[in-house]
């Protein structure tokens, strides 16, 4: 449903926008040409509700469950009001993770085939001067994660006075304490008249608030106002104890069924204990947290979407819009903090249409950690026996 602040009271006069032909949407033949080459045969939900107001230079605040579409969303219409003639960096696109900021650089490069138009991801823990030798060649769109903008700006390798057009993605947690003062410094060093774009799976009131200080009137196009699951994913949680959660984790891997399992913990200790006890047990298994290079993180990325590893442990770095395929399964080793933290790693599976299993392995005490999230999310977490695992000797003999 769409809807400017002022006409909150009136959102139910709105219809939800379900999938449309690309070609209703008001774009350049150019643009139906290259999502048809992706094979992308309708919109999605929040592509319908954000395009056609994007493309008239609303700003947009837009929220959408994780695997939606949401980079096409603020992708296409960004593509389509830029001119390659009007020189360099028309377009900012603000990134949580190195990762996200790699990989929406990528889909954005994908939709710019017929535009003329070069998108540069710039991001720390990568070396400045090949990032500056790739902006002298001129970048019409920089893809950044603040803290590395913030430098380039400051060496004047990237200037933001051109700059049209603004977009947070993930931008709850682009606003939230961590980055806010470098969000918002940013937003502040781009020219006024610019067009601001804003999309996450979860808009809390408090994001909303302080957008706005940075928005024109904005147009709201939410299609949920609880986050929420995909329809694939079948959520279970299974009751552990301290002493039992590695057997019990090594069981859960262990079924047939689990082609690539995307295990999460809460923090980078955890995560390298985990490892070091897993391989100890023979799992070959991936890591990747914050405290590691950008060039170990690539690679166990690369090595775990390209079916080498299994397995992958990850702190909540890798929870944000991560867009790997074919993720079976996504297991919590630790319960998540928030709700909203759950919901983003649940949305690691079943991406796309697809289906998947999480498995939330719980602590006696923890079980109201789960209730939480099942009352804010609205979704159900069932119950599983530790025997629903069966050993590889049982499962001989059934
Ligand atoms: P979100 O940011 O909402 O989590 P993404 O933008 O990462 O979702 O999109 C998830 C996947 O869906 C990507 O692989 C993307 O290429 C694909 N996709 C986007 N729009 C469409 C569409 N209209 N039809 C089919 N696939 C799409
Ligand atoms: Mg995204």
């Amino acid at each position: 449903m769409r809807f400017r602040p002022s006409e909150a009271d009136e959102t139910e006069a709105f219809e939800t926008p379900g999938p449309v032909a690309f070609g209703t949407l008001g774009l350049s033949v150019a643009m139906l040409n290259t999502v048809a080459e992706l094979g992308f045969l309708e919109s999605t939900p929040i592509q319908t509700g954000a395009i056609p107001p994007a493309l008239q230079g609303e700003d947009i605040i837009g929220q959408a469950h994780t695997g939606s579409g949401k980079t096409a969303a603020f992708g296409i219409p960004m593509l389509e009001r830029l001119d390659e003639r009007d020189g360099y960096v028309q377009a900012l696109v603000l990134c949580p993770t190195r990762e996200l900021a790699v990989q929406v650089n990528d889909e954005i490069t994908r939709l710019a085939a017929r535009h003329g138009l070069k998108s540069v991801a710039v991001y720390g823990g990568d070396p400045v001067a090949r990032q500056i030798d790739a902006l002298r060649r001129g970048a019409h769109i920089v893809v950044a994660t603040p803290g590395r903008l913030g430098d380039h700006v400051q060496r004047r390798s990237i200037n933001l006075d051109n700059v049209r057009i603004a977009v947070l993605d993930e931008a709850d947690r682009m606003l939230d304490m961590g980055f806010a003062p470098d969000v918002e410094s940013i937003l502040r060093q781009c020219p006024q008249n610019r067009q601001t774009l804003l999309f996450s799976a979860t808009m809390p009131d408090w994001v909303r608030r302080l957008a706005l200080r940075h928005m024109q009137d904005p147009i709201t196009v939410a299609l949920s106002t609880t986050p929420e699951i995909a329809t694939g994913v079948q959520q279970f949680y299974v009751q552990t104890t301290w002493a039992d959660k590695l057997n019990t984790l090594a069981r859960i891997l262990e079924q047939p069924d689990v082609l690539l399992a995307l295990i999460f913990v809460e923090t980078k200790r955890t995560a390298d204990l985990l490892q070091v006890q897993m391989e100890r047990r023979g799992y070959p298994i991936g890591i990747i947290h914050g405290d590691l290079t950008q060039a170990e993180r690539t690679r166990a990325m690369e090595q775990f979407s390209a079916n080498h590893v299994k397995y992958l442990i990850a702190t909540n770095v890798a929870s944000r819009g991560l867009d790997i395929d074919d993720i079976s399964h996504v297991i919590n080793y630790d319960v998540p903090s928030t709700p909203d933290e759950y919901l983003h790693r649940v949305g690691r599976t079943a991406r796309a249409g697809r289906s998947g299993i999480a498995i939330t392995l719980i602590t006696p005490s923890e079980i109201l950690k789960l209730r939480d999230v099942e009352r804010h999310a609205h979704t159900q977490i069932e119950a599983l026996g530790i025997d629903a695992f069966p050993l590889p000797d049982d499962r001989a003999t059934a």
